[in-house]
């Protein structure tokens, strides 16, 4: 820049001596461009004066010289124009510029070929000249750079503006070649314009005094604002829009902030700033939920675009079959109760009525449901599912399958906790029940007292003028099977349950689970329409085709229809329980869904639990104790049920986290990860294989096998208070006012007190309060009356005493005295 400084303060004097040589010269070569090639040479005359090298980095500094004049009138022209028009107007120029200097730059190229040619020739009339001819020269050419560089780059700007030039050889010259470029860069001009003006104008005055370049200038300008004026008038429709694009913003259940930036066309940054201003911290790469998304959306001024599941999922909601088509169907029982009070003998029990035996010797395989034939030929799906708590997994996923809820309670026994939980949970699914009183062969048998219990809990039986049916069975002598069937039967008439039959399969899967020899198996309940052998599916993020169907006695069948259980072979994956099996047309279809499914459930794990500054500080002083564990069980049902039976014996102090569940044996791997953790192994009806015994024997890994959940969650809660350790009651039993403090022994300071209320005894705890501060917590290290040393001093007495560890008391502190028990924990 010094250069080009240099130059403009030259110029006035140049203006008259120095140019005619050089822009004949210049002339002679050819047209502008030759002007510039002039203007270089002599500037590495006038700065080396004789070195050749130098001319090439002349030809640099003339963009740069054009290109500073622009930015500087962009100055004056904001003041007139509102923002937005100043921000449409820039980012015209920005577009301007960069085609401007495209172009000088393609012009620099050509020259320098040119040059190239030229400097040849120049080179030797130059050597020849005197040392003072070059400082002249240099002094001349000084003014020609600046009209030569206006010329090539913004001509218009010659021609407007800059005074000096034109006078001269513009005429000539320019006109012609410019003028294509003048009309692109019309506003450039404009601005280029009042810079330079200035420039010279300060550097210029003494010429300028004498010229009619002043009034030229102010010609100039005014043309150059209506010009500017118009084209903004031109703009103005297109600029508006540009500086604020309002969007129709699509956004999935989940996108990452970066993406969700791409589709606002704003910065991811500003997104990350307007979210920390919400509170919450995330980079751009994290995902957020479709909810943080619209506030967001919103907060730029843009339309969210929800896309749901149902644009690319199946949604099977909207689709109800007509009244015409819907036939009655079997009801689905399940049986609920509290462990032992004999759910699987009832089940068992009601097996046995089943007409329709199955071959095999009744071997039963595992299957979590099955359905029997009453002698009326009336058929009943009962749900073998492994607790209350599976079943509200199940009904929190939508596969509310239950019609009826038998409860069972032993008769022998009392309504118990998880009697209590089932209850509720029967309650919460807005499902009828039927009170089954069980064990009625025992002698303590005693279901009257069953009766007034659940009165209790809002379960009032036809017995106690309620409407709830109950009935006293025996799983062992088979009475009152026929009299619970016949209730059942009649429960779900009045539910007049009805399925279409004639349509493709709905299924809701009740456990699935992946199966040595046949791959992942899943036994589905349908609750609409019929499954067949080699229908195409999707089921929660799997898809498959029917492959085989196996009812709940081992046999193959062909086809499934509403509120039948059946074993589903064919699958991709193992789906959840509780997940929907829907037959859909083609594999491409269930493919997509499942696939959509897939990138969906990844989203929603990953996703941002809205990390608060709140939870993020309640997670720093985290100092909640964490109680590991491994949990594997036999069936996904029980991993579910283990997981929530689990998760509810976490509280504020501690905390079960489970590092991995899955359904299978134990295996080495399970091992490895408890052993790192410190976890202990929860085998739930499964055992290690060999390896991982192997293993679970060289890292002293602990195994807790179970085949009851809850017994499994006693022993846990036990462990976990046996973790938090014993808990720590403290009873205050004395308060007393310290009155004086005098020395004692060597260092030591004793307290004249008063007791206010209760006692003090030796060897207590107390805690010195002074103004309702703690100061110390301590003992009574000695207690004296009178100097005698006495054990206990009650209230409205006086004492002196000794604390333990400190002797920091002053005269008006409080003494608190407290007794501390500990106690083991229960959770
Ligand atoms: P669950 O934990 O609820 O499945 O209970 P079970 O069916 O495993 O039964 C627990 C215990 O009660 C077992 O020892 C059964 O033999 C016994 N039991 C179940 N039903 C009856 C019954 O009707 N009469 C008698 N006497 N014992 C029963
Ligand atoms: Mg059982």
């Amino acid at each position: 820049m010094s250069d080009e400084e240099k130059k403009p303060a030259r110029k006035p004097l140049t203006l008259k001596g120095a140019q005619p040589g050089e822009v004949k010269q210049t002339f002679s070569h050819g047209r502008t461009n030759k002007v510039v090639v002039e203007v270089k040479r002599r500037r590495m005359i006038g700065k080396p004066g004789e070195a050749p090298p130098p001319p090439p980095p002349p030809p640099p500094p003339p963009p740069p010289a054009a290109a500073a004049p622009k930015p500087a009138v962009k100055k004056p022209s904001p003041s007139a124009e509102t923002p937005q028009e100043r921000v449409a107007r820039l980012q015209r120029e920005a577009e301007e510029e960069r085609l401007r200097l495209a172009e000088e730059a393609r012009k620099r190229d050509e020259e320098e070929a040119r040059r190239a040619a030229e400097e040849e020739k120049k080179r030797a009339e130059v050597n020849r000249k005197s040392e003072a001819e070059a400082e002249k020269r240099a002094v001349e050419v000084a003014p020609e750079e600046v009209e030569v560089e206006e010329t090539p780059a913004a001509a218009p700007a010659g021609d407007g503006t800059p005074t000096p030039a034109p006078r001269r050889f513009t005429p000539v010259e320019r006109p012609e070649p410019k003028r294509p470029e003048k009309k692109k860069k019309e506003e450039k001009p404009v601005r280029g314009a009042e810079r330079p003006d200035n420039r010279r104008s300060g550097k210029l005055t003494v010429t300028r005094a004498l010229n009619e370049d002043e009034g030229r200038r102010a010609r100039s300008l005014a043309a150059l604002k209506r010009a500017r004026e118009k084209e903004r008038r031109l703009h103005g429709g297109p600029s508006a829009p540009r500086e604020k694009q309002v969007r129709d913003v699509v956004v999935p259940e989940a996108i990452t902030v970066q993406e969700l930036a791409n589709r606002m066309a704003e910065k991811g940054a500003d997104l990350v700033k307007a979210l920390f201003n919400m509170g919450m911290m995330v980079t751009v790469n994290q995902t957020i939920d479709q909810d943080t998304a619209e506030l967001l959306v919103e907060e730029f001024g843009h339309n969210i675009t929800r896309v749901s599941a149902s644009d690319v999922d199946i949604d099977t909601s909207e689709d109800t079959d007509p009244e015409e088509t819907l036939k009655p169907r079997p009801p689905v029982v399940t049986i609920m109760g509290h462990v032992d009070h004999g759910k699987t003998s009832l089940l068992d029990a009601l097996r046995g009525t089943d007409v329709v035996k199955g071959e095999a010797g009744g071997i039963t395989q595992h299957i979590g449901a099955y359905q029997i034939t009453t002698k009326s030929k009336d058929k009943i799906t009962f749900l073998d599912t492994p607790g209350h708590a599976a079943f509200s997994e199940m009904r929190a996923r939508g596969a509310n399958v239950t019609d009826i809820v038998v409860l069972v309670v032993a008769g022998d026994d009392a309504i118990m906790p998880q009697t209590i939980e089932a209850i509720n949970h029967t309650k919460a699914a807005g499902v009828p029940m039927i009170v089954a009183i069980t064990k009625s062969d025992k002698p303590e048998f005693n279901p009257q007292k069953v009766r007034e219990r659940l009165l209790e809990h809002e379960v009032i039986v036809e017995a106690m003028s309620g409407d709830v049916q109950d009935v006293e069975v025996s799983a062992k002598t088979g009475a009152g099977l026929d009299e619970l069937i016949e209730k059942i039967l009649l429960q779900a008439e009045l539910l007049e349950l009805r399925a279409n039959p004639d349509r493709d399969a709905e299924a809701t899967v009740i456990e699935a689970q992946l199966d040595k020899g046949r791959g992942p198996v899943a036994t589905v309940l349908v609750t609409r329409g019929t499954l067949k052998r080699g229908d195409t599916f999707v089921v929660g993020t799997e898809s498959g085709r029917v492959r085989a169907l196996v009812d709940d006695k081992g046999k193959q069948i062909k086809e499934a229809g509403p509120s039948v259980p059946v074993e589903v072979l064919g699958l991709g994956g193992v789906p959840d329980a509780g997940d929907q099996l829907t037959v859909v047309e083609n594999e491409q279809r269930a493919r997509e869904v499942a696939q959509y499914r897939q990138e969906k459930a990844t989203a929603k794990r990953t996703a941002l639990a809205p990390t608060s500054f709140d939870t993020m500080f309640s997670n720093l002083k985290s100092d909640v104790i964490e109680f590991p564990v491994v949990v594997k069980a036999d069936v996904k049902g029980s991993v579910e049920a283990i997981n929530s039976a689990l998760h509810n014996l976490s509280n504020d102090e501690i905390k079960v986290r489970v590092l991995h569940a899955g359904v299978g044996a134990i295996t080495e791997s399970d091992v490895t990860l408890a052993a790192a953790s410190g976890a202990p192994i929860i085998g739930f009806n499964v055992r290690p294989n060999p390896k991982a015994r192997q293993q679970l024997e060289k890292d002293k890994v602990r195994m807790m096998y179970h085949d009851v959940i809850y017994h499994l969650t006693e022993e846990i809660a036990k462990e976990m208070a046996g973790e938090l350790g014993p808990e720590r009651i403290e009873t205050v039993v004395g308060r007393a006012e310290v009155k004086q403090v005098f020395p004692a022994g060597k260092k030591d300071k004793a307290a004249g007190l008063l007791v206010l209320e209760g006692v003090i005894r030796k060897g207590l705890h107390a805690r010195l309060t002074r103004e309702d501060v703690i100061v110390s917590k301590t003992t009574i290290a000695s207690l004296r009356r009178f100097k005698d040393d006495v054990d206990e001093v009650r209230a409205g007495m006086e004492c002196g005493v000794v604390l333990e560890d400190t002797n920091d008391i002053k005269a008006g502190d409080t003494l608190e005295v407290f007794e501390v028990e500990e106690r083991e924990r229960t959770l």
